[in-house]
């Protein structure tokens, strides 16, 4: 035998019973996102890697060693998303979208890679519900933005989450904190895991994103960011606290929390399910006043955060099935004839039909319409097309009733039998 071909490490198939859920999720944002006027985009999955690495910041573990980047045969470096983010700046930019309320709200569903270790929680092909909303500074954005991610994980029916916040101040305010870091640091360097040591000098901050319990011991009395926001950065805090206190959305301050990219200003959050294992953080985001200016636009503030839809998944209760479908048990060549233009009429009426194709005994087709959860069969023989009539069976009572065998003549009591108007 050949030999066979696998996935390749960290990627996954999402079969047809997970699929289903997938669908319900994206339509269930789709929903919720649109009561809060966002509109959905869509990006291409490579860009210049000189994108990602302005923006998500050169020494991030993103941009060091997270990247698929490859040099295409024209010699441009190319990478494939390892976030949404920037891809969604630079769609701002280049098609001028400042003054437009409409495409200032902007959403984008797919998938993102990152070449992580793979583990539970984990993957090298993830995917991504990722939300940005350009133009607006004031604190009522982060809170709307806010609103809508517990708004969705509402409906989704998350038993329980919490929402970290925390809020890295602007330029002016994180400069004295990133010495008063440093300095904090200097003498604590052999503590420090070797990431760590390089990140001290050249990205403090990253420090404490460090998942290692040696980094999280050192950082224990380290100097806070909350406790150097100017003054302006502490009034935007204090309002977003106040519009979720009004929305009676409870958080947690966090002022350890960093986030692993570089970009954000003022506020940012996570949202984490305690108990699904070490990858706990199912959605992040907040602030990144200056990053459209960074890559080239106007100064434009922004906010958004992105869900991992992988490890949220898990975690949604299975759907309803909000549909049984109908099936055709054909027996004969004339009953096929007869069973297809049925089946034409009741998919024209929004109804699933499902036929088993090998057409075997009336048994075995039954058989397979109990295996598809049908609620109703409409049997069709030889009888039936003599008599002019079909029957038509109630998979859960077995009650038998006679329909027309002419679908036109017939559906309205199908219909009726599928509680359907
Ligand atoms: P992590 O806590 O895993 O390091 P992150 O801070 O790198 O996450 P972001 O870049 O902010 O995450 O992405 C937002 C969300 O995307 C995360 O909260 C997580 O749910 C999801 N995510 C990130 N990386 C992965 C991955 N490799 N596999 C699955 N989901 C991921
Ligand atoms: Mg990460």
């Amino acid at each position: 035998m050949a030999a066979r071909i696998q996935t390749i490490r960290g990627f996954r198939d999402i079969l047809p019973e997970e699929a289903h859920k997938w669908w319900y999720v994206e339509s269930t944002a789709r929903e919720i996102l649109g009561l809060f006027g966002f509109k959905e985009v869509r990006l291409p999955i490579l860009e210049q890697t000189a994108l990602f690495a302005r923006s998500i910041g050169e020494t991030t573990d993103i941009v060091e060693k997270e990247m698929y980047s490859f040099v295409d045969k024209g010699g441009d470096s190319l990478s494939l998303r390892p976030e949404a983010t920037a891809g969604m700046v630079r769609m701002f930019i280049q098609h001028s979208l400042y003054h437009q309320p409409l495409t200032a709200k902007l959403f984008t569903i797919g998938p993102m890679f990152r070449r992580e270790r793979p583990q539970k929680g984990r993957y090298r092909q993830f995917y991504q519900i990722d939300v940005e909303m350009f133009g607006f500074a004031h604190a009522l954005a982060d809170a709307e933005l806010i609103h809508m991610l517990d708004t969705l994980l509402k409906r989704l029916k998350i038993p329980v989450y919490e929402l970290h916040l925390n809020s890295l101040g602007c330029r002016k305010c994180r400069e004295p904190f990133k010495e008063a870091l440093k300095t904090f640091l200097k003498d604590k360097h052999e503590q420090l895991c070797p990431d760590c040591r390089r990140r001290r000098t050249l990205n403090p901050l990253r420090v404490f994103d460090c998942k290692k319990e040696q980094c999280k011991a050192v950082l224990k009395d380290a100097p806070l960011i909350t406790d150097y926001l100017c003054e302006e950065c502490k009034a935007h805090f204090l309002q977003l606290k106040g519009y979720l206190e009004e929305l009676k959305i409870s958080y947690v301050l966090n002022p350890y929390l960093v986030r692993g990219l570089d970009y954000y200003t003022r506020t940012i959050f996570e949202v984490i399910i305690p108990g699904i294992g070490a990858q706990s953080a199912v959605a992040g985001g907040g602030r990144y006043d200056n990053l459209v200016e960074m890559l080239g636009g106007r100064p434009t503030p922004a906010t958004g955060f992105a869900i991992g839809m992988d490890r949220l998944l898990p975690c949604v209760p299975e759907p309803e099935e909000k549909q049984r479908p109908l099936f055709l048990a054909l027996l004969g060549e004339e009953a096929v004839k007869v069973g297809l233009r049925w089946a034409k009429v009741l998919r024209a009426n929004g109804i699933w039909t499902e036929i088993d194709y090998r057409l075997g005994s009336l048994k075995s087709q039954l058989n397979r319409a109990n295996h598809l959860k049908a609620l109703l069969a409409l049997i069709i023989g030889e009888d039936e097309i003599k008599k002019d009539r079909a029957i038509l069976r109630n998979m859960d009572t077995k009650e038998q009733i006679e329909v027309p065998l002419n679908p036109e003549e017939g559906l309205a009591i199908v219909k009726q039998q599928l509680g359907r108007k």
